[in-house]
This record gives C-alpha cells, structure tokens and sequence, in this order.
C-alpha cells in the first residue's frame, strides 16, 4: 500500500508516523511544498511550542474548540492530552506544565519537538519529499492520482491532506473539487484594536477578572484582560475573537466592545461597595483607598474620566460623579475598529466541513480512501496548546487508514 500524506507540519508528521506505526509494510510517503519542515512548529507558543493542555478530561477538553466541539468528542477518545504527554516523553521529551496548563517541553525549545518528530518519522521509514506542492487529486479507481506543480503525477492508494488552513477560500478549491463543503476562512485568536482612546495610555496595566462582551452580539467572556498600546489583549480578548470569530468577521471588526473591570460585580454590587466605602473612608481621598481588586493605574484612570480629581475625598464625591465612576467600572464603551494578529499563536476559523469528514477515523465521507488530519478541517482551539493537541489527535487517528 502506499500512502501519501500531504503537509509537512504538525498534523502531517504525527499522520506519517501514525500510518507506519499501525502499517509497518506501507510506503508512507510525506510531500511538503515548501523546503521547510515543521515551520509553525517552530515559531509556536514564542519559540517554546506549546505542545499541548493539562487539561485531561474529554468534557472539559472540547470546550476549548469554538469550531470542533462536538466532532473532537469523538475524535478524543483514540488519542487525548495524556496520550500526548505519553507521546512525546516516551520518546525522550519531557513535558513542563505552567500554572496556566500549557505544556511546554522542559528545553523550552520548539526544536525538541521538531528532532522528536524528524527523528521518530525517519526511525520509522517515512519517506519525506519537499518542494512537492500537490495541486490536485483525482480519483482514479480504487485509489488516486496526485498532481504536483511542475506537471508530474504520481498514483497512490491512499491520501491523508493535512496542509494547513488557508486564509483565501481559493486555497481549499482542489478540496472543494472532489465534493467537500468548505466554510468560509476567516481569522481567529486576535487583539482588539481602540485607535484614538487614551486608555491606550494606561499599555501594559493587567486586570485578572474582568467580563468583556460585544454590544448587539451574544459574546461574553471573563478573564484576564491586557491593556496593550493599540488596544486591549489578554485571555479573554483571545477567547472573544475565538467565539466570535465568524461574527466579528461580518462586522468588519467595528464594533462595540464593553468592559466591566469588576469581573463578576455588577452595577449595584458596585454601587453598595462604593457606599460602603463612603462610611468607612469618609475623609480618605478616593485616589488612595481603592474598594476593588483592580490596578491603581486603572483606579487613577477611571476616576479622571469620572471627573474626580486626584484630591477629591468621599465625603465630597458629588452624585453625578459617582454614577459616572460606577458606569465605567462596569460598563465602560470601548470602540473596537480593527484587529491585530496574536502573533504567539495565530490559527484559521473555516476549512473542510466537519460534516463531510468521519471523526472516528478522519475519513472523507464524499471521497472514500481520502483522509483529513490538522487545521485543514474546520477546526480551530483558543490558545494554550489546544491547537497543536487538535493536530496530535486527528494525525493519529487518520494515519490509521482504516
Ligand atoms: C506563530 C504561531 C504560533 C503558534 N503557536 C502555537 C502553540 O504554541 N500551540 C498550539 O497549540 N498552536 C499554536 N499555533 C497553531 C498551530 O501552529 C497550528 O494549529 C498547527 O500548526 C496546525 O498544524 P497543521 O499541520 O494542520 O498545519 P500547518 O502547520 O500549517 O502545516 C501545513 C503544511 O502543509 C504544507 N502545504 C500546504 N499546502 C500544500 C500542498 N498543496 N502540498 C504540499 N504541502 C502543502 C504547508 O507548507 C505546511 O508546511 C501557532 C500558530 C502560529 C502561526
């Protein structure tokens, strides 16, 4: 049998692999476009490539994949976070976890992960061909031809596409070709952009519990929430763009973004601590005694905008004042008018329909003997290593052919 498997990123290695582990007698062959291999890998979670989450309950994992949800469900029962760890450290990577769950390799060095692959891949017998950019498959009676740029063309018996999203819909046509729906490319996991507000002045400020959502959408998220030069970031933010990733896209990312710093207070919560505080702080100045858990930077700033000076004491904060102070503590109206890419870790919403493909076996259901594995498919994670754990678990299961 042989096999061709098209990509040589995450998705494609783990599918080579795969596919000469579970069919030892294969040809198993790897045709990446560019000279490169495992590019993204490289440059991922900063240079550290986050490998995958410490996240290992299925129910809990899927929550992670604004597109994919239900299909990974399925997918995460062959192959999960901790058969990754297993992976990878049964192969001489030792994985660290971070507070936050993301797992890194103990080097902190992608190319941990880049000479684990190469190296399991060539153990194995994988055959791996680059400048080999496939331009279209036919089917050709049980099996299928590849046509590759420059006009040569090779017969297999099986494909396994694992070539990456693509920005443009015209980079899924030769799939569209062979009778796959394809939903629509749009970016996912990016920054807000807030050109011309001053509270761009306060870059760098961090609030670790605030709720941001977008006016006219349904969007909400909690979290921490980075106050960077063009705009607003942080966990939150990235979670936003993920969610909302298609709707956002259909406002041409104008819209209108609103913060509530408090987190998980609301109006009046706020409006009774602020009268407590009045009682007890009664001769204090406001800017010195701070009743929320936000930073001091940002206290300062919103009571500037609330028109309270500096000096001002709680027995003299006027009525008008305070509401002012209470609307923009928990809803204060940021205008969003574009985006910026989150360059640690930038992936595609849209791709093969989930529909079109067998999530226990990444089977094409439009086109037998013709697989999927990676961000190919519509499927895409908020960050933290889901992204790469998406691509271990769908290169596993398509490598099996079967
Ligand atoms: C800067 C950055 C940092 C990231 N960091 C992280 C991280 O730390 N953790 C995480 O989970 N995710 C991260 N991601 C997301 C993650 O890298 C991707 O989700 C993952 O690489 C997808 O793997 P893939 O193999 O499906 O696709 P890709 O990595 O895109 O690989 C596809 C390969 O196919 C090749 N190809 C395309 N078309 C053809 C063709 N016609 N013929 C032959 N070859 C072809 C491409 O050249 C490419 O090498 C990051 C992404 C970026 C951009």
């Amino acid at each position: 049998m042989e096999v061709a498997v098209l990509g040589g990123g995450a998705a494609g290695f783990f599918t080579a692999i795969s596919c000469k582990q579970h069919h030892p007698d294969a040809r198993v062959v790897l045709y990446e476009k560019t000279e490169k291999l495992l590019a993204k890998v490289k440059v991922s979670g900063g240079g550290r490539c986050n490998v995958t989450h410490s996240c290992f309950t299925v129910s809990q994992l899927v929550k992670n994949y604004p597109r994919g949800e239900k299909f990974l469900r399925k997918s995460f029962e062959h192959f999960h976070t901790n058969d990754t760890v297993k992976w990878f450290e049964s192969r001489g990577v030792k994985l660290k976890t971070e507070v936050d769950g993301r797992m890194f390799p103990v080097t902190d060095n992608s190319q941990s992960i880049i000479d684990c692959l190469v190296a399991e891949a060539e153990k194995l017998g994988v055959w791996v061909k680059t400048g080999a950019s496939v331009t279209a498959i036919e089917k050709a009676g049980a099996g299928f031809v590849l046509k590759f740029m420059g006009d040569n063309e090779k017969k297999v018996n099986k494909v396994i596409i694992a070539t990456g999203g693509s920005p443009k819909p015209e980079g899924f046509v030769w799939l569209k070709n062979l009778g796959h729906r394809i939903e629509p490319p749009v970016p996912s996991l990016f920054t807000f952009n807030i050109p011309n507000n001053d509270i761009t002045s306060l870059m760098g400020v961090a609030v670790e519990n605030a709720s941001v959502w977008i006016e006219k959408t349904k969007l909400k998220q909690q979290g921490p929430v980075l106050i960077t030069h063009w705009g607003l970031s942080g966990p939150a933010v990235l979670k936003l763009s993920a969610v909302g990733a298609r709707v956002l896209s259909e406002q041409h990312y104008n819209f209108k973004a609103h913060v509530n710093w408090l987190g998980e207070l609301n109006e009046e919560e706020a409006r009774i601590k602020i009268a407590d505080e009045l009682q007890t702080s009664n001769l204090k100045k406001i800017s010195n005694t701070k009743p929320f858990d936000i930073p001091a930077r940002l206290w300062l700033y919103l009571l500037d905008k609330s028109g309270i000076g500096e000096e001002t004491r709680w027995s003299e904060l006027k009525k008008e004042n305070r509401n002012r102070l209470i609307n923009y503590l928990t809803n204060h109206e940021l205008e969003v008018k574009g985006k910026t890419t989150f360059k640690e870790e930038f992936v595609t919403c849209g791709g093969v329909s989930l529909a079109d493909v067998n999530p226990q076996t990444m089977q094409s259901l439009v086109c037998p003997g013709l697989y999927f594995a990676g961000e190919v498919m519509d499927i895409d994670g908020i960050t933290g290593g889901f992204n790469f754990q998406a691509a271990w678990t769908t290169g596993f299961i398509a490598g099996r052919v079967g």
